[in-house]
């Protein structure tokens, strides 16, 4: 069977975090997250990492030129299958990606977890974390405590989901990263799954995308 490549898509908040881990549990895959990654560059104080902190500093995404570098220096490393999550974000992005993977991968697809505006916005207005470690959850969740369940902290909401931060994330996502659903589209390489449910049933949904597709 031909090794799983995947490109996962989705606006802010959508889940896609929670389904790639998930994905490269089930299917031992590599997984990739350009912003995880980009933070352990800031941290190292790499050449790379000091010129994404300027962008990252603003709440800004890095130029793609960056974003190219930081992948496909991962790609080259990997054997077997793999997930790449928060890239491609934008057309050109994506666009290198394919010349990439011509000269060395194939079979590549785009998993799209598909969740409307209004869900979302509804979906982080409900998000807090825990001020002290790193528990992320729901106010229902906390409803009757108040406070942190791992270790007593006190909540917040994070700065991205506050509603202004959030519509302008979603801004950017419709402007630069929806282009890049209709580019997989438009090449018959996208699988797309509603995001609607709790991570388990998403993944359901997920898995049979991929048996029916893969
Ligand atoms: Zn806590």
């Amino acid at each position: 069977m031909e090794e799983t490549r995947l490109v996962l898509l989705g606006p802010p908040a959508c889940g896609k975090g929670t389904q790639g881990r998930l994905l490269s549990e089930a299917y031992g895959l590599s997984y990739f997250s350009t912003g995880k990654q980009l933070r352990r560059e800031v941290e190292a104080d790499s050449e790379l990492g000091r010129e994404a902190d300027t962008y990252l500093s603003r709440t800004e995404y890095v130029p793609d030129r960056l974003a190219l570098n930081l992948v496909s220096g991962w790609l080259a490393e990997r054997r077997g299958g793999w997930v790449l999550d928060g890239f491609p974000r934008t057309v050109p992005q994506a666009v290198a990606l394919d010349a990439f993977s011509e000269e060395r991968i194939g079979g590549m697809r785009a998993l799209l977890i598909d969740v409307e505006r209004e869900v979302l916005a509804e979906r982080v207005a409900q998000r807090c974390e825990c001020s002290r470690c790193s528990w992320v959850g729901t106010l229902e969740e906390v409803r009757e405590r108040g406070h942190c369940p791992d270790c007593g902290g006190g909540l917040n909401q994070r700065r991205d989901d506050e509603p202004e931060a959030f519509q302008k994330r979603m801004d950017v996502y419709e402007e630069l990263s929806l282009p890049v659903v209709w580019h997989y589209e438009a090449t018959d390489r996208l699988l797309r799954v509603s995001g609607i449910g709790s991570p388990e049933e998403v993944f359901t949904r997920v898995r049979s995308a991929l048996s029916k597709h893969g």
